[in-house]
């Protein structure tokens, strides 16, 4: 083998340097962030098949598809091409997989289409209209996220329908219709021959608990299981592992119970707590130093998760060098937070000779790149942009990919809906109703009416509608002959008429829609030609898209050498020479529709801690003291986060220059310093979970509220009133909240209840 030993086994700590040597059996790392964790299990997987093991018989859920992509890479460098066999990916992607193989065994053939979550919530959309239920109080949504919920619970429709799962603010009405609709939704997936996201795992379930047979031959296949940021594993995924290393019980699972940042989803902290429980025999390691960062980092990132009751015993050291101070950036707006990040970024670019890749803004929500990409744009720094509207989220990427899904699926409702009037053939919504009224009337695909047309209707929508059969079936054909995914795609591309509209719209945005046509073409050239790729068939390639995340995107250009900006949630795992962490401001971070409990706000500063830990050489904190918010200008508050820090670790000088250069009258900051050399606030104890709706709440101008008033508000918990402030019927209070500080509220709007 390429691999010699030695030299990478002395490239690891002692505790690494076991883990990966361990033998059979399970074992465990929970250790913070830098300390190897993923590098473990890299090198524990080149180990394996270093000493025999075949790469097909080994396991290894990652995080994202990039991750792994990594991973692989690396593991490849160490022991060569074998690497590639590996079952290698995303809990989605490796499922997807299995699925495909197995999927008669659900009833679905193995060209099953996957639902995104447009897809998905399209769906839902019409199933409530065709129930006649008020689409404001069953947003499509929200729905979707029940529906996502119970999945990720392992809750099928017909338990969600006898159990009634109640949730916080559905009564047993809602809930009953919210079954329905699930019911409904999972019948319509399933006679579209689609499965959504959540599908994916649900039904590996199903497949592993119905089909004993199936799960043998995955238990006795696969020898070795290694998940990492096990941390964010939820209880479907969980349980897939779990079955699936029940035989060898060689399973390897890695995390940190701190950058737990999916509780949202499902994903549960508790899976760390039961895997004892469920291998009372396994080994756990403890990783302790930090080998990412520099010390300054790693204590102001142990200060701030200190605070969080919620956590497993651990420590984090380094022996890196102490580093500089995090500096703190204060803007006057947005825009200003947007000029202060670049010109900062060029300034430490010019001193240190650094490149553009060395940097990385972090932000809570999508939407706050824009004031940085401006900035960076006028100094001539490249850029990236993780997430957001991706790339195959665009229109015109996901008509062609709906044409192609139609082509391999032609049970596929959704893609059907996209494409059957696209581009234009004078069909209108009514006739597709029509059309798919009479094939649930008939109880059969919406394709076989399509298909045999002139049975069903008369008139002129007909003619069209052949046409449109006559091209699918010409595209079915193509399929069929065994033509690679570039040859079919392209073909489609062109006969579909999809590339011909783009090229005719001469508008700016029209050239770059079909520049991005072109793109997903050349795309699959790629797909196609790339030695990795051993099923070159369009479905094979449809599945390869159709699980990409965020963090997957890809590299519209060569050029690597770029700022990176994402949200914190998809920089897990990751690391930067230097990060920025912006938008620091009390309701934009923590976010403050996410903050309902004191449960909420640990998850926020697990996010946080996160951000932190990204990190290697230097750190810089930014917000602004005003922002634009749905069209207004909104006065903004530094984040509680940013006096949770450990104050030593600040550097605020930088903060002064910039306000004083720039604010005449006495410099704000003055305020900001004082409050951060003040301790921060007591974290107060929990006022329990999310506070249930109660008729006591009511708007608080009905009453007579005073200074030193114990009250109870509805989502920030209990406080006392510390300012009250009258001005004509603009009634304000002051009120201090023992959990999120102090707040003022508007009377005639804030729910407040005097204790
Ligand atoms: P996270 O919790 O953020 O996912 P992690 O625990 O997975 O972090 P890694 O990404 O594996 O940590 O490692 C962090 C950095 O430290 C990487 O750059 C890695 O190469 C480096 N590193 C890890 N162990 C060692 C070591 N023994 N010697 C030198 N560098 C190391
Ligand atoms: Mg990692």
């Amino acid at each position: 083998t390429i691999l010699n030993q030695n030299e990478y086994l002395s490239t690891l700590n002692p505790p690494q340097r076991e883990a990966v040597l361990h033998g059979n059996g399970p074992l465990m790392i929970i250790a913070g962030a830098g300390s190897g964790k993923t590098r473990v299990l890299t090198y524990r997987i080149a180990h394996l098949i270093g000493n025999g093991v075949d790469p097909f018989r080994i396991l290894s859920l990652t995080f994202t598809n990039k991750a792994s992509g990594e991973m692989r890479q690396r593991i490849e460098g160490a022991v060569g091409t074998e690497a590639r066999n590996i079952w290698m990916g995303t809990f989605h992607s490796v499922f997807a997989k299995i699925l495909r193989i197995e999927a008669r065994y659900l009833g679905y053939t193995s060209d099953f289409s996957i639902y995104d979550t447009d897809d998905s919530k399209s769906l839902l959309r019409s199933i409530i209209k065709e129930y006649n239920l008020d689409d404001k109080v069953y947003k499509a949504n929200v729905v979707f996220n029940r529906i996502s919920g119970a999945k990720n619970r392992l809750i099928s429709a017909d338990d969600y329908i006898n159990n009634a799962v109640i949730q916080a603010d559905d009564d047993a009405a809602k809930m009953k219709e919210i079954g329905k609709l699930y019911k409904t939704y999972a019948t319509r997936c399933f006679q579209a021959n689609a499965m959504d996201f959540d599908d994916l795992l649900f039904n590996t379930n199903v497949l592993f608990r119905d089909f004993p047979d199936v799960l043998y031959k995955y238990q006795h296949k696969f020898e070795h299981v290694m998940v990492d940021e096990f941390q964010d594993t939820n209880v479907s995924q969980y349980l897939i592992t779990r079955k699936l290393s029940a035989v060898h019980r060689n399973i390897v699972v890695v995390g940190d119970d701190a950058q737990s940042i999916y509780a949202f989803r499902g994903a549960n902290i508790e899976n760390i707590l039961n895997f004892e429980k469920d291998f009372p025999d396994v080994q756990t390691i403890k990783l302790e130093q930090n080998y990412r960062s520099t010390s300054t980092i790693v204590e102001a990132a142990n200060s701030v998760i200190a605070r969080n009751k919620a956590q497993l015993e651990k420590k984090t050291f380094t022996q890196n060098e102490e580093g500089s101070l995090i500096d703190v950036i204060k803007a006057n707006s947005d825009n200003e937070e947007g000029r202060l990040v670049a010109t900062a970024i060029f300034e430490e670019k010019m001193q240190k000779a650094l490149r553009n890749e060395n940097f990385a803004i972090l932000y809570r929500t999508n939407a706050q790149s824009r004031s940085f990409e401006e900035a960076l744009r006028k100094l001539g720094i490249k850029y990236r942009i993780v997430g957001g509207q991706s790339f195959y989220q665009r229109k015109e990427i996901k008509d062609l990919l709906a044409y192609l899904r139609y082509t391999v699926n032609q049970r596929d409702e959704e893609a059907f809906k996209r494409i059957i009037n696209l581009p234009k053939r004078g069909i209108g919504d009514t006739t597709v109703a029509k059309i798919s009224v009479t094939a649930s009337e008939n109880n059969m695909p919406i394709w076989d009416v399509v298909a045999n047309i002139g049975k069903y209707a008369s008139g002129r929508t007909i003619s069209p509608i052949e046409q449109f059969a006559t091209l699918i079936k010409s595209f079915k054909i193509q399929v069929e002959e065994g033509k690679d995914a570039y040859e079919i795609a392209a073909h489609i591309a062109k006969a579909s008429g999809i590339l011909r509209e783009l090229y005719e719209d001469k508008t700016v945005e029209g050239l770059s829609r079909y520049e991005n046509v072109q793109e997903l073409l050349n795309g699959i050239k790629e797909f196609v030609d790339s030695e990795e790729t051993e099923d070159k068939s369009l479905s094979a390639f449809l599945q390869s898209v159709s699980l990409l995340t965020n963090a997957d995107e890809p590299d519209e250009n060569e050029d690597h050498d770029r700022v990176t900006m994402m949200t914190i949630h998809s920089a897990k795992g990751l690391e930067f020479r230097n990060v920025f962490i912006v938008g620091l401001e009390e309701d934009l971070f923590p976010s403050q529709m996410m903050l309902e409990s004191r449960q909420d706000l640990e998850e926020e500063r697990r996010l946080f801690y996160v951000a932190i830990t990204r990190a290697e050489k230097k750190l810089t904190f930014s917000y602004a003291e005003s922002r634009y918010q749905w069209g207004r200008i909104k006065l903004c508050e530094p984040s509680r986060f940013l006096l949770e820090v450990d104050q030593r670790f600040l550097n605020v000088s930088k903060m002064v220059q910039t306000a004083t250069a720039r604010d005449s009258g006495p410099p704000p900051i003055t305020n900001f310093a004082r409050n951060l050399r003040k301790p921060a606030a007591p974290v107060a104890t929990s006022p329990g979970p999310a506070h249930s709706p109660s008729p006591d709440f009511v708007p608080s101008d009905t009453f007579d509220l005073t200074e030193g008033d114990k009250v109870e508000h509805l989502k920030f918990g209990f406080g006392t009133v510390t300012k009250m402030d009258v001005n004509g019927t603009d009634r304000k209070a002051t009120v201090k909240f023992d959990l999120v500080g102090e707040k003022t509220l508007l009377l005639s709007f804030a729910k407040l209840r005097i204790l």
